[in-house]
């Protein structure tokens, strides 16, 4: 028997959804994405059996995939938000799961590595998923992506002091983008809104995650 086949099943992943619920998180278009993403393809071979714990796991070149808990929270806060999640540029796509994610849910989704060898594997898992709707590019992500700006909604998946102003001149009118706020260890979610009268911006939970560095690789 394959001793894998019972914890990456679908049954294991409504479990994870069940848990996520307890831990607070109420938006069931959220849900029901993660519900159908299948995050052991996601993860190393030898990890799968992991794969639906609340837990970062490795991706190699010293990279972590999201916790499940991370990854819905950052979404819902984003389409909490005056829009839907329209045109949505994701800066960190590591192994594309939460890229994945986001495509159930956005008509476009943009994600740009820094790691070519990453991209390269995000490339490879995300095939299966035919999510058409996604575009992977290799580049600095402090830089965002200028010939696809404006965007609706921009998602951070690494940690700096302060979010990158490019980011927030490529924030289409009524935009919301979220990113991990802070130096290395903690880091507050932030989300900051572009309105009529300018940015502004809302704090909410602690996380971890790993820097947002400069250049490629
Ligand atoms: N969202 C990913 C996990 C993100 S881990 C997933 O679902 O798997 C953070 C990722 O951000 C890493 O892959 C890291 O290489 C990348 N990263 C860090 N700085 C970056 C930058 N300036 N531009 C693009 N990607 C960056």
């Amino acid at each position: 028997m394959n001793g894998d086949l019972g914890l990456t099943s679908a049954r294991t992943r409504t479990r994870m959804v069940e848990r996520l619920r307890a831990q607070g998180i109420s938006d069931e278009g959220v849900l029901s994405a993660m519900l159908d993403v299948p995050r052991h393809l996601f993860v190393e071979e030898g990890l799968a059996s992991r794969a639906y714990d609340d837990t970062p796991l490795p991706l190699g070149f010293q990279q972590t995939i999201s916790q499940p808990w991370v990854v819905a929270r950052m979404i819902e806060l984003l389409r909490s938000g005056p829009r839907q999640l329209g045109k949505t540029l994701e800066i960190g796509a590591g192994c594309g799961y939460q890229a994945a994610v986001l495509a159930r849910l956005a008509p476009e989704v943009y994600a740009i590595e820094r790691i070519a060898g990453l991209l390269a594997r995000a490339k490879v898992n995300l095939r299966p998923l035919k999510a058409y709707n996604i575009r992977l590019k290799h580049g600095d992500g402090n830089l965002g992506l200028p010939e696809a700006a404006p965007f609706d909604t921009i998602i951070v998946a690494a940690a700096a002091s302060r979010i990158p102003p490019a980011l927030l001149q490529q924030l289409a009118p009524g935009g919301r983008l979220v990113a991990p706020i802070g130096g290395p260890g903690e880091q507050v979610l932030s989300v900051v809104d572009r309105n009529e009268r300018g940015l502004s911006e809302t704090r909410y939970d602690w996380v971890r995650f790993v820097p947002l560095l400069s250049g490629t690789e």
